[in-house]
């Protein structure tokens, strides 16, 4: 963190009278604030505050801790329906979900971030903080000690539960202990090591469709926080369509496009089967055939191209692939050039009329691809 003030910038004596008061009033000097605060905490009431809060937060946590044992006795898929019903992220490892789904129901559960809107409110040590982006590029970083909460929902199909029998869902805030100022250096987590780890479906292509149990926003960022991309259009290096089995029984325009491509259908329950730590862009490939349902599919691994399969760099643009053009084979059928990846180069018809040829180049992409 940067306590000093502009003033303190390297070149700012070189700058403008008019530059320098701009910096100084964008970047105040933070030093004495922090001085103030340390006085504070010597003072003696202070002290005795700071002795109750810890009982509080002392007395707070056998509640928290009580839910996060019966939790604990859940199975995981049972820990993800209480997400689900929750519209709340999932997270990647289970001690994480029991602490989370314990806060939700010792104290409820927050509302989206204020600030971007979108991300989820997580419980951190010593406050609550969005774990949501602003941009690509950009982490949020709000934090609240009191964010807004509902209470929570329990799935129909879990209220038989005996720990869920009694449970009665109630909002409270829940205090936190100051933070040592110590951490108030300690560096945010960066991108880099999110995406180093999390990358199980790297540049694995989703297409969602129709919708979904959870908002597409969520499915699309729980995708690609594994390295995955969902993609506007359908094309035959799409791993698997996204959608619900009612959506799937519709027999809608898509759905038989869907077919015809034969491109494996799985429910947005597939990302809960994904390892994001161990697994690999295989095992992701694999469980898509696996938990295919459609009574069709060509088998992902025979579509996906084998640099993908292998977790490697990709040239992409946008989220679709680019194949460079040396490796394009063509077929020339009746003075027309038709890309042989596309198979089509013994049954395509070449539209001529009496003057001309239709200057069209038949590629993958052009016989595949169908609007949204
Ligand atoms: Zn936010």
């Amino acid at each position: 963190m940067f306590f000093a003030g502009g003033e303190d910038i390297p070149g700012f004596k070189n700058l403008k009278e008019y530059d320098r008061k701009m910096i100084k009033n964008a970047i105040k000097n933070a030093a004495p604030v922090v001085k103030k605060l340390r006085m504070n905490s010597n003072d003696e009431s202070e002290k005795k505050k700071n002795d109750e809060l810890s009982n509080k937060v002392a007395e707070q946590s056998k509640l928290f801790d009580h839910y996060r044992k019966e939790l604990n006795s859940l199975k995981n898929e049972e820990l993800y329906k209480l997400f689900v019903e929750n519209g709340q992220d999932i997270p990647s490892k289970r001690k994480d979900r029991i602490d989370r789904l314990a806060d939700y129901m010792a104290f409820g559960v927050p509302k989206k971030c204020l600030q971007c809107k979108h991300g989820q409110i997580i419980l951190d040590d010593f406050y609550y903080r969005c774990d949501g982006n602003i941009d690509a590029w950009t982490k949020c970083c709000y934090t609240t000690k009191e964010p807004d909460k509902e209470v929570i929902r329990i799935p129909e199909t879990l209220k038989g539960y005996p720990m869920f029998k009694e449970f009665n869902s109630v909002i409270t805030q829940r205090l936190f202990l100051n933070e040592p100022s110590s951490l108030a250096d300690k560096p945010l987590d960066s991108h880099t090591s999110l995406n180093k780890k999390l990358q199980p479906l790297k540049n694995i292509q989703f297409y969602l469709y129709g919708k979904l149990k959870t908002p597409k926003k969520e499915v699309k960022r729980r995708i690609e926080l594994m390295g995955g991309l969902v993609v506007g259009k359908l094309t035959y290096t799409t791993a698997a369509v996204i959608t619900t089995k009612e959506k799937l029984g519709k027999k809608s325009t898509m759905i038989q496009n869907i077919k015809r491509m034969e491109i494996e259908v799985i429910e947005e329950s597939y990302l809960d089967l994904i390892e994001p730590e161990n697994g690999t862009v295989l095992d992701s490939l694999k469980l898509i055939k696996d938990n295919n349902i459609a009574n069709w599919g060509s088998d992902p691994i025979k579509r996906v191209p084998q640099d993908i399969i292998e977790g490697k760099n990709v040239l992409k643009s946008g989220s679709m692939y680019r194949t460079s053009a040396s490796k394009q084979k063509v077929k020339i059928m009746d003075g027309m050039e038709v890309d042989s990846r596309t198979g089509l180069e013994e049954k395509a018809n070449i539209y001529k009329d009496t003057e001309s040829t239709f200057s069209v180049v038949l590629s993958n992409s052009d016989s595949v691809v169908y609007s949204v």
